[in-house]
């Protein structure tokens, strides 16, 4: 490959995406150095591998340019604060991202002659949820496609499969946006926008200029959340391709450029034939898995994406009727002596935490963990009247018991694992939670904390609360 051959490509990072894109590079006839600051026995084990597969490979550095680079192709991981990028600007040097990386070596399908288009979705919480909900229903519409990011394919794998995909739902963390300068999907949703990753980006400010960066050159929509004026003010400041519309989604009654709910229908106005501008019914909050409100919205920004590339309506009824969650996000684990158990371990931050205590009217709340800077104020004020109690767990449950302790003093809380770490811990909290609850509450595992003092990772905590549930 010409333009590929004897280039001489720095890649950022020795984790998995690194790797990949190592020997994606390698493949495409490039010269390869991976770099990485650390020096541990791990590191050293996965770099004899790659030096094995013509991968140059310099641990115990991550600061300086390797000699002659001509290209930086950084991990996500990487803050854009690092000397290497400094490094980088002051010779000249580019620096992409992964996602940056598969744009570029799309290939056209035969049937159009275009590369597959993008139908992309970034936010702080339901990314995940969303990709896979829009994957369903471009699956029932009979297009060949796949959800593309942190579950699922990867962005390199998808643009690279051996059979190409039609259409990608593509799920972009504000990273990944941050190092793909010529990224332009066919059309793309913010689904909602709140503090999160702040240390990587430096300010909120940051964080929403590369989440808006997902509308660049948009061709058909611009989807945004009707509830989340943050997310409307990125569409406006896009820079998007003539003809491109800003398309609303939220619970209430959709205004004529909108998807939204109609006495429990999911109702799309915008992708209606132009003069007709008649209401089409593309499914029922029934549809939706689970239907709680903010999955809802969810459900709607993916219809809206499906229906941007010319989805009919039926298709978002099957898509939606046939997506099933992933583990984690407000699963229901069992329901015992009238208590219903729900593991919703993925809510690692306080905007997510939110979304589920709203879901249910009477609750028992699993919360703490590492915060990450947040504060409590806010999301306990909310939960406040659907509190039975709270039962609180790791390192940093201090924080959410001061909360309480301000806004919801008659809420009972308990403590039962302080100090404890796994399984053990786990089966203690729910026992004590189960001891709260009254028939019809809900148990709910939603720590708005990171997991990661008492555990593996948020799939090990829930995994470990369904096990206690199931001992109960
Ligand atoms: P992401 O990929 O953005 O991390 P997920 O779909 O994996 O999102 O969901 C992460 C967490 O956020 C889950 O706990 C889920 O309950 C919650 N969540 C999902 N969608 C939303 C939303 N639209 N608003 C707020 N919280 C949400």
């Amino acid at each position: 490959n010409p333009v590929w051959s004897g280039l001489r490509v720095a890649v950022a990072g020795l984790g998995v995406s690194g790797i990949s894109a190592a020997r994606v590079l390698r493949d495409l006839g490039a010269t390869v150095t991976v770099v990485d600051g650390g020096d541990g026995e791990g590191l050293r084990a996965r770099a004899a591998e790659l030096r094995a597969q013509d991968i140059a490979v310099r641990l115990g550095d991550g600061d300086t340019l390797p000699e002659g680079t001509e290209l930086i192709v950084t991990s996500p991981g990487w803050p854009p604060s690092s000397p290497l990028f400094a490094a980088a600007a002051a010779a000249g040097v580019p620096v992409w991202g992964d996602v940056e990386l598969a744009w570029r070596l799309r290939r056209p399908l035969e049937s159009t002659g275009e590369p597959a288009p993008w139908l992309a979705v970034t936010g702080t919480n339901g990314k995940t949820t969303t990709v896979r909900m829009l994957a369903s229903i471009l699956t029932a519409a009979g297009k060949r496609t796949a959800a593309v990011g942190n579950v699922g394919v990867s962005v390199l794998d998808a643009v690279l499969a051996e059979e190409p995909y039609d259409v990608l739902a593509v799920e972009l963390s504000s990273y990944q946006l941050h190092w793909a300068p010529s990224l332009r999907p066919f059309s793309a949703a913010v689904l909602n926008l709140a503090p999160d990753h702040l240390d990587w980006h430096g300010s909120m400010e940051a964080y929403a200029a590369d989440k808006g960066r997902i509308y660049e050159g948009n061709k058909v929509a611009c989807v945004y959340n009707l509830a989340d004026p943050a997310t409307e003010a990125l569409v406006r400041e896009a820079d998007v391709e003539e003809g491109c519309r800003a398309v609303g989604f939220g619970l209430g009654a959709p205004g004529p450029s909108d998807l939204g709910v109609v006495e429990g229908l999911l109702v799309d106005r915008a992708f209606v034939p132009d003069r007709v501008r008649a209401a089409a019914e593309i499914g029922s909050v029934a549809d939706v898995n689970p239907p709680a409100p903010h999955n809802i919205a969810n459900a709607l920004a993916a219809a809206a994406l499906a229906r941007a590339y010319g989805v009919d309506a039926k298709a978002v009824r099957d898509g939606l009727r046939a997506f099933r969650p992933d583990a984690h996000r407000i699963a229901e684990v069992a329901v015992v002596d009238e208590v219903r158990y729900v593991d919703d371990s993925k809510a690692t931050n306080t905007h997510a935490a939110e979304a589920s205590l709203g879901a249910y009217e009477s609750v028992v709340w699993i919360a703490g963990g590492l915060a990450k800077g947040a504060t409590f104020d806010q999301l306990v004020t909310g939960a406040a009247p659907r509190l039975r109690a709270a039962v609180l767990i790791g390192q940093d449950r201090a924080l959410i018991r001061e909360a309480l302790a301000r806004h919801a003093p008659d809420v009972p809380v308990y403590e039962p694992a302080a100090g404890q770490t796994g399984a053990g811990a786990m089966a203690e909290v729910v026992r004590a939670a189960a001891g709260a609850a009254r028939p019809g509450d809900t148990v709910l595992l939603a720590p708005a904390c990171a997991s990661m003092d008492m555990f593996k990772d948020y799939g090990e905590r829930g995994d470990l609360f369904a096990a206690a549930v199931r001992e109960l």
